[in-house]
């Protein structure tokens, strides 16, 4: 009898022995398997070499680099794709380079307004905010409403009202003033005056930016889990008015992510992405079509061209595979290689 249960805890200690080396190594393969992967933009439009002093140029490398290393080290760690997209966005918001929270463009009135979504491509779930005046980071708001509202958009003094409710922090209109966005407006207004009665009549949109120049930020970044997520903020474009709402927190045009396909955000003329449903585009491409995330990205930004709209995005898959393209003649943006190097480009290359 001795040595019958002698012999059924040795079987047993065996038996759990082996439970536990297979655990230890399935977790092992799960994370040395997994690419993490994560890409960034700043904007796209007229960026060219001969109009920026080495100076910006340093800047604006530097800031990118910044951001992008701190989502990459937090996918690293295990943290979500959502996390990482997060904290990427928040640094370039606070950034008075890129248009979006600090840097944001000027409204008609001489206000700023903010636009902000992000997207989980595990759950579908989603956020995004719109017309936002006092918010500091726009991404934060746009998190809260996915994470802890039942509704996916809320704008305004509504959004606002929910943001402090849950804690946001809050900032004056005055935090958002730079004089490079307010001189900027001021060029866009005189120009607006000399515009001839024909063009105003012609419904010409009369928000064009600085020679084109679209500073809005976005992120894109697959976790350790294989959890895609993407998220985008801007300040819109300089001279907007009436309440005019572009791309960024529209779920599918500006911003979309879904693990089934990729993770896609992006810069440019916002009517024509809202028109061209960029971002869901992509991703059906992907899906239905099975095209590749370069040839999916590639083909629905020419049709953003051929509708005669300008701007670029940033899109990874479910295998960490990145895409860029752009049909201007620059696009900040950055990702992480294989190696775990950062790559930051600006001009077309
Ligand atoms: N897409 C943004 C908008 O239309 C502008 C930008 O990309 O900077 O509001």
């Amino acid at each position: 009898m001795k040595h019958i249960s002698f012999y059924i805890a040795f079987i047993l200690i065996i038996f759990l022995a082996d439970m536990i080396s297979i655990q230890l190594a399935f977790t092992q393969e799960k994370s040395s398997n997994q690419n993490i992967a994560i890409a960034i933009h700043g904007g796209a439009g007229t960026i060219l070499k001969k109009n920026m002093t080495p100076e910006m140029e340093k800047e604006y490398q530097e800031k990118l680099t910044e951001a992008l290393m701190t989502g990459y080290h937090l996918l690293q760690s295990d943290k979500s794709s959502l996390d990482a997209i997060e904290a990427v966005i928040k640094i370039m918001e606070d950034s008075p380079l890129f248009n979006a929270g600090k840097g944001a463009v000027f409204t008609h009135e001489g206000t700023n307004e903010l636009d902000a979504s992000i997207m989980d491509g595990n759950t579908l779930k989603a956020g995004a905010v719109a017309g936002l005046k006092h918010i500091k980071n726009p991404i934060s708001l746009a998190r809260l409403v996915m994470e802890q509202s039942p509704h996916v958009m809320m704008v305004g003094e509504g959004a606002e009202a929910f943001g402090k409710q849950h804690g946001i922090e809050i900032v004056p209109q005055e935090y958002f003033y730079t004089e490079r966005r307010w001189k900027q407006l001021q060029q866009m207004l005189e120009k607006e005056k000399s515009d001839s009665v024909r063009e105003k009549k012609m419904n010409v949109l009369p928000i064009e930016t600085d020679e084109k120049k679209f500073g809005t930020v976005g992120c894109v970044a697959l976790d350790m889990k294989g959890n895609l997520s993407s998220g985008t903020s801007s300040g819109g474009m300089t001279n907007k008015r009436f309440g005019r709402v572009g791309d960024v927190p529209i779920i599918g045009a500006g911003t979309y992510a879904n693990n089934r396909s990729c993770a896609v955000s992006a810069t440019g003329e916002g009517e024509y992405f809202i028109r061209s449903v960029v971002a869901h585009d992509i991703a059906a491409l992907m899906e239905y079509q099975h095209l590749s995330i370069q040839k999916a990205a590639e083909v629905v930004i020419d049709k953003v061209g051929q509708l005669g709209g300008t701007g670029g995005v940033i899109c990874i898959d479910k295998y960490g595979n990145i895409a860029m393209p752009f049909n201007t003649e620059g696009m900040y943006r950055a990702y992480v290689d294989k190696s775990g190097n950062p790559v930051v480009l600006i001009y077309k290359e």
